[in-house]
This record gives structure tokens, sequence and C-alpha cells, in this order.
């Protein structure tokens, strides 16, 4: 299956959220089923991960957008999970400080995109400038309605300078969260997830599918695409995921750097320093 192909919303295509199953299976019946291919992805990408750090040439921005409990953190676990640290940030955006908000939506964001090398994951976006401030008027529509095109500018100055962006949309039916919710409210473990702001924010579905819809629509563009990813089953959504990102790796030819040294000549020096070793041991 190329999920990649599949979910993908083609640049100026009008997205209907509800037309697309949450509870999309393909071509796996269950986790079990699904695991061995998700594990030879995972491996991949780490191996992917370690070359793009290696290269030191371009950067990956992976950025997580969903309602609550489609599985943003989920995600962030099983897939990227697979990266090293070292070369891996993850940032989450949360409503925005007195400080952040003194300045132009896209300062804070542009501080957190990656470094040549490295991959960024955000955890929510400026993506939430055209959703949450949207459908709560926290900035009048005149404000918001120029936001995509400055969105698309600003992304479009990132993969000009060798950042690829990948963006997921985590597609969850609204039976899909009250379920989800109550796996929290019977886990003690998941107490802490839960806010008051959860209930509330449900109240609002409606709006929030439409301003997913049109943020999706008018900013998927060939270069910094959306995926829209059926994420109703959490293993299709980790498969989807991490395939995605295997592919689009893959797909840019990245090579290790040429060694700076010569390595005959080291190979040499080693050879030498282990035969006087030897010697020393006798
Ligand atoms: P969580 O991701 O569950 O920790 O929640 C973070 C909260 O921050 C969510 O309720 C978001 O809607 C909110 N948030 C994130 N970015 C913004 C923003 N730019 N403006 C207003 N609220 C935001
Ligand atoms: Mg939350």
């Amino acid at each position: 299956m190329n999920y990649a192909k599949k979910f993908k919303v083609d640049p100026n295509s009008k997205v209907k959220l509800d037309e697309i199953d949450a509870g999309y299976k393909g071509e796996h019946e269950n986790k079990e089923s699904a695991n061995a291919e998700l594990e030879k992805h995972v491996q991949r990408l780490r191996e992917l991960q370690y070359l793009m750090y290696a290269e030191n040439k371009r950067s990956l921005l992976i950025i997580l957008q969903a309602l609550d409990a489609a599985g943003k953190d989920g995600t962030i676990n099983h897939v990227l999970s697979a990266m090293n640290p070292q070369g891996c940030r993850v940032y989450g955006f949360k409503t925005p400080s007195p400080e952040e908000l003194a300045h132009d939506y896209l300062w804070r964001i542009h501080q957190a995109t990656p470094r040549k090398g490295y991959v960024a994951v955000f955890n929510r976006s400026h993506y939430e400038d055209v959703l949450v401030v949207r459908v709560h008027n926290l900035v009048p529509k005149e404000v918001w309605s120029k936001r995509y095109d400055e969105i698309n500018a600003f992304e479009k100055q990132l993969t000009d300078n060798g950042t690829h962006i990948l963006k997921f949309y985590l597609h969850i039916d609204k039976d899909e969260q009250l379920a989800r919710f109550k796996q929290r409210l019977d886990d003690p473990n998941r107490h802490w997830k839960i806010s008051e702001s959860d209930y509330a924010e449900r109240e609002y579905w409606h709006e929030y599918q439409k301003a997913y819809e049109d943020a999706i629509s008018n900013c998927s563009t060939k270069d910094a695409p959306w995926f829209i990813i059926p994420s109703n089953h959490k293993w299709v959504r980790n498969l989807a995921v991490s395939q995605i990102l295997v592919d689009a790796l893959e797909s840019l030819g990245m090579k290790f750097p040429a060694p700076t040294v010569d390595i005959a000549e080291i190979k040499r020096k080693y050879h030498a320093a282990e035969k006087e070793e030897k010697r020393e041991d006798k």
C-alpha cells in the first residue's frame, strides 16, 4: 500500500473530512498483522535519520495536528522513538505566552524550525493560528483569513532553504474521541491528560472540522503537503505515518559525506599502533 499517495492532499483540492473514513484499515486486519511492516519502517527511519544527521545538509520538519485524543502524543511515542535524540527535537505549542503574543504568530514557530541535519516534530504548530484562533474568534476574520497565504509563504521559505516539510492531520471521528476520553477516565495513569477544555472543545467539533478543512485545502502544497491519516486505529496511523516518512526521506537521495581524512593513512596508523600494543603485551 502506498500510503503517501493514498492520503496526500493534492494542492488546490477541496477537503471534506466527513467523506473520509477515520476507521480505515487497508490491507491489515489488526495490529498484529501490521506489526512486522511497522517494525521494518521504524528501523529504516532510524537509518535515514542517522544519514540526515551525518550529511548535515538539510532538515525535516514533521507537523502533527489533530483534535484532542486523536493521537499526537502516541504517534510521537511509537513512530519517532526510532530516532536518535541527538538529532531530533520535539516541540509542543501551547496557548501563547504574553511574550509570544507580543510578536507575530510565526515568531515562536520560526525559532523551533530544525537546523541542518536535524528532525523537528511539532506537536501543534502555526496551524493553531487558523484553527483554535478562528473557532474561538481570538482575532478577527480579516486577520486569520490572510494567514493561509502567509503560512504558505513561510513554509516555502523553509523548503527553499533545505527543510523538508510533512504535515499530518490525525483523523478520528466523534465517537472514537468519546471512547478515548472514557479510556482516560478508566485509567488512573492517564487522568493527568484529562482537561476541562477537552469536553468544551468537543462542543465545537463541527467548527473545528470546517477550520481544518480550510487549513488543509489552502495549505497543502507540492513541497509542504498535508496528509490526512485515518486514526481510529492506532496501528493504521503508525504504519501510515512511518511509511510516509521513510518514503520521503528515501526520495531525498541523501549521502554520507566524504571522509575528511585519508582513511588508508588512518588504517595504516591503526595497524601500526595495534602491532606496537601487541609487542608491549609480550
Ligand atoms: P495540549 O496540546 O493538549 O497540551 O493543549 C495545548 C493547548 O494550547 C490547546 O488547547 C491549543 O488549542 C492551545 N494552543 C496552541 N497554540 C495556540 C495558539 N496559537 N493560540 C491559542 N491557543 C493555542
Ligand atoms: Mg490535550
